[in-house]
């Protein structure tokens, strides 16, 4: 399985507009995060995690030529809004892409893309295969996926674990029950937001203590604020085993 970090960063992407602070104007590329998404290559298929404003501008960059499914963690802006482009694939593979998702968020995205439901058959507009899943694990062609419920604030969003690889992003809370689907897991990623506190994020120090908890060997952190500082200088304080994700990195898992 090769998983790519499309965009790594919170719901403004980093560099904010406007803000001139030394991360915001910083020439490292690590600290350039579009908005957070990834994309999975596993048994030949291709998937992305969420479909966020930059979702064209990340399957250019990653020339993803291919794309197989849509899986939706939640329905925030940050995460849906880029659903439109799906269009691309839709004419190149003459099918409708599957999305899958929980019956609230299918509910969110047919009032925020309501023109893509409705039946007119204008040869221009998005076609979406829509899949409603819940917490029970399911299989896409093949590929058995187990949804992780987690909190955002009230807010339930699921993360995924497929294999050794889990991912979980915009949570601020991890049940026991969804502590016990993680076990095992060689692969995190996982939101560490910023350094303080927040509503609806884990912070870094709250993240760094869910990595203790669950004891993957890897650890990527993602959904990135600016106000969590300069890419290199925070890697350098991160326990061992834990690292920023940044856009555009490639990991392969077993
Ligand atoms: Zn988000
Ligand atoms: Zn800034
Ligand atoms: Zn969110």
């Amino acid at each position: 399985m090769k998983v790519t970090f499309l965009g790594t960063g919170t719901s403004q992407g980093v560099p904010v507009i406007a803000c001139t602070c030394e991360v915001c104007t910083s020439l490292d590329f690590r600290n350039k995060r579009l908005r957070t998404s990834i994309h999975i290559e596993v048994n030949g298929k291709s998937l992305v995690i969420d479909t966020g404003p930059d979702f064209r501008q990340q399957m250019l960059r990653e020339n993803i030529e291919h794309l197989d499914a849509v899986l939706f963690t939640h329905a925030h802006r940050d995460h849906t809004s880029g659903l439109d482009d799906v269009r691309a694939f839709n004419f190149k593979q003459q099918m409708d892409m599957p999305v899958y998702a929980v019956r609230e968020v299918i509910d969110q995205i047919k009032v925020e893309f309501a023109y893509i439901f409705v039946n007119n058959n204008y040869p221009g507009l998005p076609r979406v295969d829509v899949r409603e899943i819940t917490s029970v694990p399911f299989n896409f062609d093949g590929i058995s996926i187990t949804p992780l419920p987690v909190m955002h604030m009230r807010l339930p969003v699921l993360g995924f674990r497929i294999g050794n690889f889990s991912y979980i992003t915009d949570a601020n809370y991890i049940s026991d029950e969804t502590m016990d689907l993680l076990k095992g897991t060689e692969v995190l990623v996982l939101n560490a937001l910023q350094r303080e506190k927040h509503i609806s994020h884990f912070n870094l120090e709250e993240a760094i203590a869910m990595v203790d908890r669950i004891k993957p060997k890897t650890t990527y952190f993602t959904h990135i604020s600016h106000k969590l500082g300069l890419h290199g200088e925070v890697e350098k304080e991160l326990p061992k085993g834990i690292a920023l994700a940044y856009d555009g990195q490639q990991i392969d898992v077993a």
